[in-house]
């Protein structure tokens, strides 16, 4: 056998293999840049700054990814996240929020109505019942007993443009409302671990009833330790026609970067959108990633999209690249 093969084999990789392995070259391994934490739009900035005091003292991505989180969904002003969420067309706010961690632990729920942090309630999902996903009055009734406090979620402003759109009633979901939709998550820590969070009041004035892709893990959100993490704001119906988030992982599974993965995932979003002879005018999708090493990258169809990103070379709101070209 001759010396580089037995190289390989001590590694545990045969010549199949190698093509697997990132192309740093066997002598340069790259510094892994952590911690990082990386959320969408711009009220990314507000929700990372807190879940960068978590991993900036050496606390978990999972911790930070939730702390970070609810801070977005416990301020009014943020009218498509938690409290002050946009109601469905029955005047009801119903929220959505789903959480995975590096052990592929996953807690998620649907359609949960007066509770201000939904994506604690995933954590208690995910942490304390044999279950990974809740709905509705069964997700309700779990927060009670878990001792979430029930209250009203439906403010005065979000209560009076409801009351505005009844008017016309008419459901055309616009992109880029007000530069802000749901709030992705995912952040690698000191530790080299990953995690994500993803919560949102999801599309205004939808059906009642109507889940998108936020709570869907695989679709709003997905983490594996190995590779990488991504998570998805937008559309929810296109992300989960593509189960997205987690194409966009097993993309940089195969050796794309985080931007490459992000991109050939809008791609297949905006294939299947033309296959299907849709318009692409009113569909935006955004996803951002993280791979295990710090790397990153995010992707969309407008323009408009933003994500935020806090490391140690400080904290950043960077635009996100785009398939419109033309716009
Ligand atoms: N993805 C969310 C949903 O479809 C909404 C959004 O991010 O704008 O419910």
């Amino acid at each position: 056998m001759n010396s580089r093969r037995k190289f390989l084999l001590n590694l545990g990789v045969g010549t199949l293999g190698m093509g697997l392995l990132p192309k740093i070259g066997l002598g340069s391994i790259a510094k892994t840049n952590k911690p990082i934490v990386l959320s969408t739009w711009d009220f990314g900035m507000q929700a990372n700054a807190a879940a960068w005091t978590i991993l900036s003292k050496g606390g978990t991505a999972l911790d930070a990814v939730e702390q970070g989180v609810r801070l977005t969904e416990a301020d009014p002003r943020e009218r498509s996240v938690g409290y002050g969420g946009r109601p469905d067309r029955d005047g009801i706010v119903t929220l959505d929020a789903c959480i995975m961690d590096d052990k592929a632990n996953i807690g998620s729920v649907a359609g949960l109505q007066n509770i201000k942090h939904p994506i604690s309630v995933a954590r208690a999902v995910m942490e304390k019942t044999p279950h990974v996903m809740l709905v509705g009055d069964g997700a309700l009734q779990f927060a009670k007993e878990q001792g979430f406090l029930e209250e009203n979620l439906l403010t005065a402003e979000s209560e009076a443009e409801w009351k505005e759109w009844l008017k016309t009633a008419k459901y055309a979901p616009v992109v880029n409302i007000e530069n802000h939709d749901t709030i992705g998550m995912i952040a690698l820590d000191d530790y080299g671990n990953l995690s994500g969070a993803c919560t949102t009041s999801g599309m205004a004035y939808k059906m009642h009833g109507r889940v998108g892709d936020s709570p869907i893990i695989g679709a709003g959100l997905y983490v594996d330790n190995e590779i990488g993490a991504a998570t998805a704001t937008g559309h929810g119906e296109e992300v989960i026609r593509t189960v997205g988030s987690h194409l966009v992982v097993e993309l940089m599974r195969q050796g794309r970067t985080p931007q490459k993965a992000c991109e050939e995932a809008v791609r297949r979003i905006v294939k299947f959108t033309q296959n299907r002879g849709q318009s692409l005018d009113n569909i935006q999708v955004g996803f951002i990633a993280l791979n295990k090493r710090g790397e990153y990258g995010a992707y969309c169809i407008h323009p408009g999209f933003n994500f935020a990103k806090y490391d140690r070379q400080g904290s950043e709101l960077i635009k996100g690249q785009y398939f419109l070209k033309n716009k």
